[in-house]
């Protein structure tokens, strides 16, 4: 299958062609005719599918002829969980609207807005003078643009939700609620989730109408070239081996997760120490520092980012051949999520989870969730001497061992509805 059976227009194929995309990935051959028909369409697909590429076109077919309106008015809006992905979905729909027609005395036949948190509201603010044709956001900063009159939703003609599962756990449904009812009624829906919990499912029926469902099943051919390691270590010997692994194999870029912001900044700096360029990655750290450690990251000024499952989700590395568990992720879909970021449009990479005495049966349990056969390996030097009733416990959360916020709240309304 080409691009060109997709019913694209020649601009659009332009842009692929400069981007060097000349094959559609399965989800794009599926959800790019839906959407350019006007469908709604609900795409399941595994991370570094492709979906970016899958819901903009559709889009931007839109505005390849029609004449821009002055002021330019938001058609189409995208609902991103993550500031860094806003960023680099913004990024993809500009490189591919450059390649768009549009008369001389505009600078481009579509404007594209990113909004997120975290940083000053005035800029953004400015740049939505005169309008915009496509918004790509996160919620909260979305609802305040809109509480300040910045950003009216009532031409949208186009919604795309952006990892939904992500943005419903990230506790957003409330701020999606009230966007929805901002939005005209005449609409069209491109939902895409890695995963389809029962929330987005909810959401899904109660929005969507007769939507092309786009499944794309992970088959051999389709799976990312993803080499995955477990070693088994003594959890205060975890930053000695990822030091090990990392001269041993002399890996130059490697994303390293860990469950906590402490623990972030701790295995940074204790690599820092060793002479391993590295910085932390976290919720925590301010939206300029975050933006700089990326970027010094995808040029290569950085070797190590250690990072908690903030920068799980949806954030594209090229050239990134190592992931590395320094703590298990806290369920079977994060693990999938956080190998995802290596081995992304068609390259190989290695993934490597460091398990623990005490991590041991959650390791197992995501290895039974996933249909993995991984061994545990044992590594010369780093034999674990820890037993599993004495291993300490705190090198991570993990779903089952420890209470997290949903399980602290679920125990509250059970302890207030009881007589
Ligand atoms: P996404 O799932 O949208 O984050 O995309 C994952 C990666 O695949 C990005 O680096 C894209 O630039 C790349 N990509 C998307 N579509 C194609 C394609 N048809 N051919 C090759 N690479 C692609």
């Amino acid at each position: 299958m080409s691009f060109s059976s997709l019913g694209l227009s020649p601009a659009l194929l332009r842009a692929l062609k400069s981007k060097g995309y000349s094959v559609p990935t399965p989800v794009q051959s599926a959800a790019i005719p839906a959407g350019i028909a006007g469908r709604d369409v609900l795409g399941s697909a595994q991370t570094g599918s492709g979906k970016t590429i899958a819901f903009a076109l559709p889009i931007l077919q839109r505005f390849d002829g029609s004449p821009a309106t002055q002021p330019r008015l938001i058609k189409a809006l995208v609902l991103v969980p993550t500031r860094e992905l806003a960023a680099q979905v913004g990024e993809s729909f500009r490189e591919l609207a450059s390649h768009l027609p549009h008369p001389p005395h505009l600078a481009s036949a579509v404007k594209v807005t990113v909004v997120f948190g975290g940083v000053s509201i005035n800029p953004q603010m400015l740049g939505l003078r005169g309008g915009t044709d496509i918004v790509v956001a996160t919620p909260g900063r979305l609802l305040d643009l809109i509480d300040h009159n910045a950003i009216k939703l009532n031409n949208v003609q186009t919604v795309v939700l952006d990892e939904a599962d992500r943005l419903l756990d990230l506790g957003f449904s409330e701020e999606l609620g009230r966007i929805f009812s901002l939005l005209p009624k005449q609409r069209q829906h491109l939902f895409f989730s890695a995963t389809f919990p029962p929330a987005v499912e909810r959401l899904a029926n109660a929005l969507l109408h007769d939507p092309v469902r786009v499944a794309v099943e992970t088959t051999p051919d389709s799976a990312p070239d993803i080499a995955q390691r477990a070693i088994l270590v003594d959890a205060p010997k975890r930053t000695q081996l990822l030091r090990h692994l990392i001269d041993t194999n002399a890996w130059q870029r490697v994303l390293v997760f860990v469950a906590t912001k402490h623990a972030a900044e701790i295995v940074a700096e204790k690599l820092r120490k060793a002479r391993i360029n590295a910085e932390p990655f976290h919720g925590e750290l301010s939206q300029g520092k975050r933006t700089q450690v990326l970027a010094d990251f995808k040029a290569s000024r950085l070797r190590v980012v250690v990072a908690t499952d903030v920068a799980s989700r949806g954030i594209d590395i090229a050239e990134l051949p190592v992931v590395v568990n320094f703590d298990l992720p806290r369920s079977a879909d994060d693990y999938t999520h956080r190998i995802g970021r290596t081995a992304r449009a068609g390259e190989s990479g290695i993934a490597v989870s460091f398990v623990s005495a005490a991590t041991e049966p959650h390791f197992f349990l995501i290895r039974k969730r996933q249909g993995l056969a991984i061994e545990l390996e044992h590594i010369s030097g780093f034999e674990a001497m820890e037993l599993p009733s004495t291993a300490p416990r705190g090198d991570g959360g993990i779903k089952g061992a420890r209470p997290n916020k949903k399980d602290k709240l679920r125990a509250a309304l059970i302890n207030a509805s009881k007589p």
